[in-house]
């Protein structure tokens, strides 16, 4: 090997080493404080927010949420309306949340039993950034195609996934068994829901399983 490469790819470990210390760290403080974490990825649209206003709503307990986006506050006042403590973090340019974000915030949630975070609407890089949660979950809309499972596998890793807008499946031409299928074949732990988030079809499925 290069020393070039050598070097290259001591940084590389070295990057992902930091991103899983954060992120240890992250889980340890949360779980000491007995609370359940959540970490929601998925697209631009894919019906992030009103899934976590449902599932606030569906929950009894005190609810904390980290509402990530690139500059506006649009979420964080609409998942307000739930009861939920919210607090936004501007990423401005960034495509995704890193621990030190979540790590720098956790002191605003010492006295909820839930934590939810809402990470930049984008399938591809918030993968890489392990935020500690206890789950990972991926919101994936029917409106996004019959593919989108399938062209993001590393996304589909190590979470569970929510089908989402199955109200429009038969519009939409894309068949929500379909998509569970290819998430299964990428990664057969997965558990997989399917739901309307707008009338809260299917989330109290999604609840008990995530405060089981
Ligand atoms: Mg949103
Ligand atoms: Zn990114």
């Amino acid at each position: 090997m290069k020393k070039k490469e050598k070097i290259l790819i001591s940084v590389e470990k070295s990057l992902l080493d930091s991103k899983r210390e954060v992120s240890l760290k992250i889980n340890k403080k949360l779980r000491s404080r007995n609370i359940k974490s959540f970490d929601v990825m998925g697209s631009v649209g894919a019906g992030k927010t009103t899934l976590i206003k449902r599932i606030v709503e569906s929950l009894n307990n005190r609810v904390g949420v980290i509402a990530a986006d690139l500059t506006t506050t649009i979420d964080k006042e609409r998942i307000e309306e739930s009861g939920a403590k919210v607090v936004q973090i501007n990423t401005v340019k960034m495509c995704h949340l890193d621990g030190n974000l979540i790590l720098e915030n956790l002191e605003n949630f010492k006295d909820v039993d839930v934590l939810l975070i809402e990470n930049v609407g984008n399938l591809i890089c918030p993968a890489e950034f392990p935020l500690g949660c206890d789950k990972r979950i991926v919101v994936i809309s029917v409106t996004e195609g019959p593919y989108t499972v399938k062209k993001h596998p590393y996304t589909i890793i190590g979470v569970d996934v929510v089908v989402n807008k199955i109200d429009l499946a038969q519009r939409m031409e894309v068949f929500p068994e379909e998509l569970k299928k290819d998430v299964l074949m990428i990664n057969p732990k997965a558990k997989v829901f399917l739901t309307n988030a707008k009338n809260g079809d299917g989330v109290d499925e999604l609840v008990s399983y995530l405060m089981g």
